[in-house]
């Protein structure tokens, strides 16, 4: 809607009369704009709530039901354009409803949406271009795989959407308010805000039994290691990763920028930081976790829609815990500053272990492209990797590793299989300012990866189940767990 309508400023508390007019008969309406008699024609009480509702004109194939009972019975609408079956549509709202139960279960209830209705609109079609956004009653979530093809895993997208229906929508920071489109509205609190949703979006699948825990562990895996592993934490804690949204997630530059070794997005970030969080909240403080504290912001602040700052996040923490200690403490080392917890005794408490991926392999960072028989450095190295530490960098030819002359990315892998992190090979390379020799300490792969205890040879304490359990919410399926 932004990108369609132009408005006249002074106008934005008018409300708003809107009729389409489909191209072809048997178009629906996908919308959360209010309904009048006419199946075309729709209201918006102002501006802010016309732009705020994407609409879909389109032959999608629509599945409805119902949350809550007898007063606060509100419909859950998901509206999917797909090239898919009538089963794969079936199939996917069996899902998506699982997943809505369990995140009103996480929050204590659903938000009050405001015509009692709730969309999502869905294209999983190959010329859409894949995201997901939120929006007051509705949400937009695409893809360019169908759902079968992509495994139904579409519904990560769709979990984190709606827990955005409580925070950010309704739990929102104070900065954004009042939102205003004619400039960016930046705030230092994505990493809550995102990074939050980040963390449960898995989590409430999981819980829902629409995944296993050792894929959720994958996705876990992969996130710690771009965070544990990214070079932009020595820059910018999180609430200046926070304020880089304008530029990275909106008007990002077409140029090349160095984000590699000055950013880490705050929606693994702050995930990372939610899971040390709900781990330490457990370990620590008898019977409290994370979703008491969601809970706690949910009623205080996300229900009767009052902004909050940062510091209403730190206070909050405090009140959930009862030790203004421990959280100013956790603010301080994690939000406020760039530092990470020690993530391996966090994650043993539930039976978990924490190790490298790739146990002893060597390792020399950065990623390749072939152009030909010409390869080269792909993006930009990054600190305290052996390329960039040897001085090569994106767009450098790399000829020969050791004794392996280079022409594909295949005989980087080659190369790097014959060696042990520590060895030191010679690189010969071809860069702006001419060709040369230089030596390079490899390293080994930092990648890491968080496996359960009972996988290998040892059991699980009564402790660790227990815990395992309480947090995961693993009872009901842990037979699929393997
Ligand atoms: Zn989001």
């Amino acid at each position: 809607m932004p990108a369609t309508l132009l408005w006249a400023e002074g106008m934005e508390g008018r409300p708003v009369e809107i009729s389409f007019e489909p191209a072809s008969p048997d178009w629906k309406a996908a919308t959360q704009l209010v309904p009048t008699d006419a199946a075309m024609a729709f209201t918006a009480p102002d501006l802010q709530y016309l732009m705020d509702s994407p609409t879909e004109l389109s032959d999608f194939d629509l599945r409805e039901w119902t949350i809550g009972e007898g007063d606060s019975e509100q419909t859950i609408r998901l509206a999917i354009h797909h090239d898919g079956t009538p089963e794969d549509a079936d199939t996917y709202a069996e899902m998506a409803k699982n997943v809505v139960d369990e995140q009103i279960k996480l929050f204590g209830e659903a938000p009050l949406f405001d015509y009692g209705t709730y969309t999502f609109i869905a294209d999983y079609l190959p010329y859409v271009s894949g995201d997901g956004m939120e929006h007051r009653n509705s949400t937009i979530i695409s893809n360019t795989k169908g759902l079968y093809e992509a495994e139904f895993g579409q519904l990560s997208t769709l979990s984190h959407e709606f827990i955005h229906a409580w925070n950010v929508e309704r739990l929102r920071p104070a900065e954004l308010e009042p939102f205003d489109f004619t400039k960016a509205n930046p705030t230092t609190t994505l990493w809550f805000a995102e990074g939050f949703t980040s963390y449960y979006a898995p989590l409430t699948i999981l819980r829902a039994g629409e995944e296993d825990v050792d894929g959720y562990l994958k996705t876990l895996s992969r996130n710690l290691s771009y965070v544990v592993n990214g070079a932009g934490r020595d820059l910018r804690s999180p609430m200046a990763m926070s304020l880089r949204a304008p530029f990275v997630d909106a008007a990002t530059a077409i140029d090349p920028d160095n984000n590699a070794n000055t950013f880490v997005s705050y929606h693994p970030y702050g995930a990372m930081i939610g899971l040390a969080l709900d781990l330490e909240l457990r370990g620590k403080f008898e019977g409290i976790s994370l979703d008491d504290y969601m809970r706690r912001l949910w009623q205080k602040f996300g229900k009767n829609e009052t902004p909050y700052t940062h510091e209403d996040l730190k206070v909050t923490l405090a009140e959930v815990t009862g030790d203004e200690a421990f959280a100013g403490d956790f603010f301080a080392n994690y939000i406020e500053t760039g530092a990470l917890p020690d993530y391996g005794p966090l994650l043993a408490q539930a039976g978990l272990e924490l190790g490298p991926a790739n146990p002893g392999k060597a390792w020399i960072g950065g990623s390749f492209e072939a152009d030909g028989p010409v390869v080269k450095i792909a993006s930009n190295t990054v600190r305290r990797t052996p390329l960039y530490e040897a001085g090569l960098d994106r767009g450098d030819e790399i000829a020969r590793i050791g004794r392996f002359d280079i022409n594909s990315t295949g005989d980087v892998d080659t190369a790097l299989s014959r060696h042990e992190p520590g060895d030191t090979v010679d690189v010969a390379y071809v860069s702006r300012t001419g060709d040369g020799t230089v030596s390079v300490t490899l390293a080994e792969d930092p990648a890491l990866k968080v496996t359960r205890k009972e996988a290998g040879d040892e059991e699980l304490s009564v402790a660790e189940k227990r815990f395992r359990e309480d947090w995961l919410g693993v009872e009901r399926n842990e037979g699929d767990a393997g």
